[in-house]
């Protein structure tokens, strides 16, 4: 088996490979590009299949303590008034949940895993040469120094540079045509589980994230992908949300700085199979960046770190183990990206009903097994 590993980028797909491949007796070395190892401050969905891997990396009740985990799911007109009342279920499963929690907690929980389990973690470093042959990969870092590995995983994100090196000449991301806005806010006690606005010019939905507080996603067609700058993000998210009732003229009172706005337009990629090459291999949204429809991107990225420490373990080959993980990635991360990227299309369509069965249909497949 393999003895040593580095990890390219501290994210939700990284990290999970690094605390996996620790467990399973590698020696990991993990790097990230960012000196202070943020995150922005955004909420972030968790679906079950999300719930699911924090489980078998044994972080969920961490996840339950700080974040937000429940079932069921209100639907609301655009004025607010509830349209169904999912109940809650009794006694669910992992993957029969879903929740949210804000990024940079989910960010410190993964994050306080990785050191704990002596991953070794170098900040404000890239990679800046690679060169590999059939017993692993030589790499030279920016702070000057050198080291060989075994495998080398490149979890560098939607711009990741590993895949630059290794597959330069793919496609880069695409723009759908949609943005993304997010917001947090103070939750009141009534916002107890996901709530969708249906029939508004834009897609709305809000969900809690811990116990006091919630994000709103907002997506907005915007097919020029314009930019906004400072006061701006202020004065059209304000304009967004002015014809939805609900929850919603509460949270759009409480917009003072565009400081408390996220904004992002939407793009995708999706690596052909297979993602590696010799003994460097890329997961999460290095190989396939997705956008937030089916809010499976951090699910899926994870899920790609436990897949990898399984066949590595499974098998000593590496040429055969990176073969047997892409044969379980590749649709699986497929759907995620092509039925992602359809809802949204769909939407952007103006046909809600279409996009909300597809919706409902993708989620029912992803419960399968990873
Ligand atoms: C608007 C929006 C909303 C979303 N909402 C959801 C949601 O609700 N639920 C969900 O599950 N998913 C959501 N996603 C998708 C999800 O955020 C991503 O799929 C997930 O974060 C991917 O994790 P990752 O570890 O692959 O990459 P990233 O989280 O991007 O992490 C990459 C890491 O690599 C580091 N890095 C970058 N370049 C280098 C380099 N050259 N060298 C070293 N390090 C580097 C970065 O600093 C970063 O720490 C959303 C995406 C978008 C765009």
């Amino acid at each position: 088996m393999i003895r040593s590993a580095l990890v390219v980028g501290g994210g939700v797909g990284g990290m999970t490979a690094a605390i996996s491949l620790k467990r399973i007796g590698v020696n990991v070395d993990l790097i990230d590009a960012d000196p202070h190892w943020r995150v922005y401050g955004a909420g972030i969905s968790i679906t079950g299949i999300s719930l699911r891997a924090f489980d078998a990396l044994g972080i969920l009740d961490q996840i339950r303590q700080r974040g937000f985990v429940g079932s069921g799911m209100r639907g609301r007109t655009m004025a607010g008034n509830v349209l169904m009342d999912v109940p809650a279920i009794e006694n669910p499963m992992p993957i029969q949940q879903g929740g949210g929690i804000l990024r940079p907690v989910l960010h410190e929980i993964l994050s306080s895993t990785v050191r704990s389990e002596g991953i070794n973690v170098t900040l404000g470093v890239k990679v800046e040469t690679l060169s590999q042959d059939e017993t692993g990969v030589d790499v030279t870092f920016t702070d000057g120094t050198a080291r060989h590995y075994d495998l080398l995983v490149g979890a560098d994100g939607i711009y990741s540079s590993i895949r630059e090196m290794i597959f330069p000449d793919v496609p880069k991301p695409q723009f759908t045509g949609q943005g993304c806005w997010r917001l947090v806010a103070k939750r009141p006690p009534e916002v107890d589980r996901t709530e969708m606005y249906f029939g508004g010019p834009v897609k709305l939905g809000i969900n809690p994230v811990s116990q006091d507080e919630m994000y709103m996603f907002l997506l907005e067609h915007v097919p020029d992908n314009p930019r906004f700058s400072g006061e701006e993000l202020v004065t059209h998210l304000r304009d967004l949300m002015a014809p939805f009732g609900g929850a919603v003229p509460a949270m759009r009172d409480s917009i003072i700085a565009p400081a408390q706005i996220n904004y992002r337009p939407l793009e995708w990629l999706l690596l052909p199979d297979p993602w590696y090459k010799g003994r460097i291999v890329l997961i999460g949204d290095a190989a396939h960046a997705t956008t937030p429809h089916l809010a499976s991107g951090a699910g899926i990225a994870a899920e790609d770190g436990l897949v990898l420490a399984e066949e590595l373990a499974r098998d000593n080959d590496v040429a055969v183990a990176l073969r047997a993980f892409m044969d379980r990635r590749f649709e699986r991360a497929r759907l995620v990206v092509e039925n992602s990227v359809h809802i949204g299309e769909i939407q952007m369509a103006g046909e809600e009903t279409a996009s909300n069965t597809m919706l409902g249909a993708t989620m029912g497949q992803l419960q399968a097994p990873y």
